[in-house]
C-alpha cells in the first residue's frame, strides 16, 4: 500500500534486497518458558496455556478499550489484558493451545500479563525465540516488519547471490551469506546471531574496500617523471631535516619517478614538520619545470606557508590566492598561472573554483587534509594533467580509520619530533586557580614570552553559557594593564585577521585572545603559553590540536585548560590530556570516548554509515577484509570468473554505491 511504501521509504527500504538487509538493532530473549503457577511479578516469560472461557472487552471511550481474559495451564489460571486490541476477541478461540509471551504484573485480581503476545502454539513465530526488534519504531510495527520479513525470506532469500568467493569464506571460516541474513533476523541462539554478525560486518568491510581499491586502482592515473631529485634543497633549510622526515622525503621522490601520479598523505603529529617536507616536494617539482600549488584550510595559515615559502624560494615568482583577494589581484594571478608566469600559488577553496588553471601543473599539496572535504582535495588533483597530490593531516587518525577514509591514498607517517622539543606541561584546573594563573602569564609575559587564549565563542550569547573571545578580550585588557591584547576571531575580515595575526608573529602583541581559527597550523614559536576556556567544550584532539600551538620552539611551554565543569566523565576526558602528549593515543581514546561519528562528524568525511559493522569494534575483523581484498587484488586467494562477475555486479549495485559517490562528490 501507499501508506506503508511512503514509511519504508523513509527508512532507504525500496525493494526486498533493503528489506533484507534492513538489520535488527536489538534482539529479545522469548525462549524461556514457566507453567502458571511459577508465574512471578516481573516476569517476562513464555506460557503454554488454554483460554478459560471467553474474551471480555469494555469499550471505555471511543479510542480506549480494556480487553481481558483468563487462561490455564495443568498448574493454575492467570489473567491477561489488552489495552486498544479489541480484534483480539476474534483471535482466540477455546480448546487451541496458546503460546503467551509477556511481562507480569501483580493485580487486585491476581497475577496478570498486560499486552501479551499470543499466537498459536503450533506454529510459533514470535515466542519461544529470540526475536529481533528493529529500528523502524513508529510507522510499521514490529510484529509487521517480523512477518513481512519472515515473508521476504522465505521467498526471495535462496534468490540472494553470495557475494564473497569461496577462497575467502574458506580462508576466514565465514557463514554463507543467506544463512548469514536468516539468522540475524531470526537467531536460532546467540552464539549464531554472533557468527552472522561478523560475516555481514566482513561483508561489509569486504565491499567497501573492494570498492575503494578499484578506484585507486582503477584511478591510478599516468603520472609526471620528474627527473631532477637531488637532494640540494635542504641546503636552504635553517635546520636538519629529522630521519623521520627524510625517510617520508625518499618516499615521495620515489613516487615522483614511479611513472604514476602520487597519491600520497602524510600524518604526522602537530609540530613533527611536515611543511618542510612538503616545501622539498615543492622544490623538486620547480625544478623539474612544473607549477606547484599548495591549499590551507584557513587563510591564516595559508598566508603563513606563503611567507614561509616565498623566504625559501626567493627566486621563484609565488602568488597568495583567497577568496579575499581583489578581484583585480585575482585576475592578474590566474593569468600569471594559465600563462606560467607564476610557478607557485598557496590559497584557500579560492585555488579551487573551476576558473583557475594552469599552464602545468605538477604537484598540488592541501595541507590540514581534515578540514576538507574528500571532494576538495579530489578538484584540486583534477587540475593539471594529474599532477602528484600529497595531503598532509595532523590529525592523528588510528590506523583502523586511516586505512577507511583514506583507503585510496598511500600513506606516510611523520613519527617523530624535531630535536630539542620539551613536553608542553599541562593543567587541568578550575575557576578557584584563576587568580594564580593571571600571575604565571603576567611572569611569561615579562621575560618577553607569548600566549594564546582560546574562547569558545565569538561573542556573547544568552543560549551558551561560556566564554567569548570579544568581551574576555577587554576583561583581560584591564587584568593585564600594560599588556598589548590583541583578539581573533573568524567572524573579522580577512584584511583584519592577516593584521592580528602578522603582529602576534611580530611580538608586537603579548596575548592573542582567540577562537578555535588558530587551532590548524599556525607558527610562532616564541608563544609558550595556551589558556584554553571552557575546555569542557572541546574534543580531544581539538584540544590536542589547539595545544600544538605552543611548544614549538626550544622554550618551555604550558597548556592550562579551564574547565567550568564537575560532570566527572569530562573530567576523566580532560585528564587524558593533561596525562598524554601523543597525538595518536588521544585520537583513540577520543574516538572511544565519544564515538567516531562526534570525532570527525561522519558526513563530512564520508564515513560509510555501515550498518552492522563498527570500524572501532570490529578492528580485527576490518583487517582481514583488507587482507581478503589484498590477497584477491594480488593473487594470493583465487577467484573464478563467476566468482569475479558476482563480485562485480554485487560492488556495482552494492549498498556503499551511496557512500562511495557522496565520498568523491
Ligand atoms: P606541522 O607538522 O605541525 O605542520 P610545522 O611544519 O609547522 O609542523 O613545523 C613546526 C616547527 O618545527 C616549525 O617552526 C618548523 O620550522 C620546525 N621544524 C620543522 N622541521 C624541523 C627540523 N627537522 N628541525 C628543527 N625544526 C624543525
Ligand atoms: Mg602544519
Amino acid at each position: 500500500g501507499e501508506k506503508r511504501a511512503q514509511e519504508f521509504k523513509k527508512h532507504g527500504i525500496l525493494n526486498i534486497y533493503d528489506l533484507l538487509t534492513y538489520y535488527p538493532t536489538s534482539y529479545q530473549d522469548r525462549r524461556s518458558y514457566v507453567s502458571a503457577e511459577a508465574l512471578v511479578p516481573g516476569m517476562e516469560t513464555c506460557v503454554n496455556c488454554w483460554l478459560k472461557g471467553g474474551v471480555r472487552t469494555y469499550r471505555k471511550r471511543r479510542n480506549f478499550s480494556i480487553s481481558s481474559a483468563v487462561f490455564v495451564d495443568e498448574t493454575g489460571t492467570f489473567s491477561c489484558v489488552w489495552y486498544n486490541q479489541p480484534y483480539i476477541d476474534r483471535m482466540l478461540r477455546p480448546n487451541v493451545l496458546y503460546t503467551l509471551y509477556g511481562k507480569v504484573e501483580k493485580s487486585n485480581r491476581g497475577l496478570q500479563m498486560v499486552n501479551p503476545v499470543v499466537e498459536s502454539n503450533e506454529n510459533s513465530r514470535v515466542t519461544g525465540k529470540i526475536v529481533p526488534v528493529y529500528p523502524m519504531n513508529k510507522g510499521i510495527g514490529n510484529k509487521t516488519l517480523q512477518k513481512m520479513l519472515h515473508e521476504a525470506i522465505q521467498r526471495y532469500l535462496p534468490l540472494m547471490p553470495e557475494p564473497l568467493p569461496v577462497s575467502v569464506m574458506e580462508k576466514y571460516k565465514l557463514m554463507p551469506l543467506q544463512e548469514a541474513i536468516q539468522n540475524i533476523h531470526f537467531p536460532v541462539d546467540y552464539l549464531v546471531l554472533e557468527k552472522a554478525r561478523q560475516r555481514i560486518a566482513f561483508e561489509a568491510f569486504f565491499l567497501f574496500q573492494m570498492s575503494v581499491a578499484k578506484l585507486k586502482y582503477m584511478g591510478r592515473k599516468k603520472g609526471i617523471v620528474y627527473t631532477k631529485i637531488d637532494g640540494a634543497f635542504e641546503k636552504r633549510l635553517p635546520f636538519c631535516l629529522t630521519e623521520a622526515q627524510q625517510k617520508v622525503v625518499r618516499t615521495v621522490k620515489e613516487d615522483f619517478v614511479s611513472g604514476f601520479a602520487m597519491n600520497r598523505l602524510i600524518q604526522g603529529d602537530v609540530g613533527s614538520g611536515k611543511t618542510a617536507v612538503a616545501a622539498y616536494a615543492m622544490d623538486l617539482t620547480l625544478k623539474n619545470g612544473y607549477q606547484a600549488a599548495m591549499m590551507a584550510p584557513t587563510e591564516i595559515l595559508a598566508l603563513q606557508h606563503y611567507k614561509t615559502l616565498q623566504n625559501l624560494f626567493p627566486e621563484v615568482q609565488t602568488a597568495f590566492l583567497t577568496s579575499s583577494t581583489s578581484k583585480k589581484e585575482k585576475q592578474k594571478i590566474k593569468n600569471g598561472l594559465a600563462s606560467g608566469d607564476v610557478r607557485l600559488v598557496i590559497g584557500t577553496h579560492a585555488l579551487i573554483q573551476e576558473d583557475v588553471a594552469f599552464q602545468n601543473l605538477g604537484l598540488v599539496v592541501t595541507d590540514e587534509q581534515h578540514r576538507f572535504g574528500v571532494t576538495q582535495r579530489t578538484k584540486l588533483g583534477l587540475k593539471g594533467k594529474s599532477p602528484h597530490v600529497l595531503v598532509m593531516t595532523a590529525t592523528p587518525i588510528p590506523r583502523t580509520l586511516a586505512l577507511i577514509l583514506y583507503g585510496d591514498l598511500d600513506i606516510s607517517v611523520i613519527d617523530s619530533l624535531p630535536p630539542g622539543r620539551q613536553k608542553v606541561d599541562t593543567f587541568c584546573v578550575g575557576d578557584n586557580y584563576r587568580t594564580r594563573v593571571y600571575t604565571f602569564l603576567k611572569e611569561r609575559i615579562a621575560a618577553g614570552e607569548q600566549a594564546y587564549i582560546i574562547c569558545p565563542l565569538v561573542e556573547e550569547s544568552d543560549a551558551v553559557d561560556a566564554k567569548d573571545a570579544t568581551s574576555f578580550a577587554e576583561k583581560l585588557r584591564s587584568v593585564l594593564p600594560n599588556t598589548v591584547v590583541g583578539l581573533l576571531h573568524g567572524k573579522m575580515k580577512d584584511k583584519e585577521k592577516e593584521s592580528v595575526m602578522q603582529d602576534f608573529a611580530d611580538a608586537k602583541i603579548s596575548v592573542l585572545v582567540a577562537t578555535t581559527v588558530v587551532e590548524v597550523g599556525v607558527d610562532v614559536p616564541n608563544a609558550t603559553v595556551m589558556i584554553i576556556e571552557n575546555a569542557e567544550r572541546f574534543g580531544l584532539s581539538q584540544l590536542h590540536q589547539l595545544r600544538g600551538r605552543v611548544g614549538r620552539g626550544k622554550k618551555k611551554s604550558y597548556c592550562i585548560l579551564f574547565a567550568q565543569t564537575r560532570n566527572p566523565e569530562t573530567l576523566q576526558r580532560l585528564k587524558v590530556i593533561e596525562k598524554s602528549t601523543d597525538g595518536f593515543y588521544i585520537s583513540e581514546m577520543d574516538l572511544k570516548l565519544r564515538g567516531p561519528g562526534d570525532f570527525f562528524g561522519t558526513r563530512q568525511h564520508g564515513i560509510p554509515a555501515l550498518k552492522t559493522a563498527n570500524p572501532m569494534e570490529d578492528t580485527a575483523l576490518l583487517y582481514q577484509a583488507k587482507e581478503a581484498v589484498d590477497g584477491l587484488i594480488s593473487g594470493v586467494l583465487c577467484v573464478s570468473q563467476q566468482e569475479k562477475k558476482t563480485l562485480n555486479s554485487v560492488l556495482h549495485h552494492c549498498f556503499f554505491k551511496k557512500e562511495i559517490t557522496e565520498i568523491l562528490n
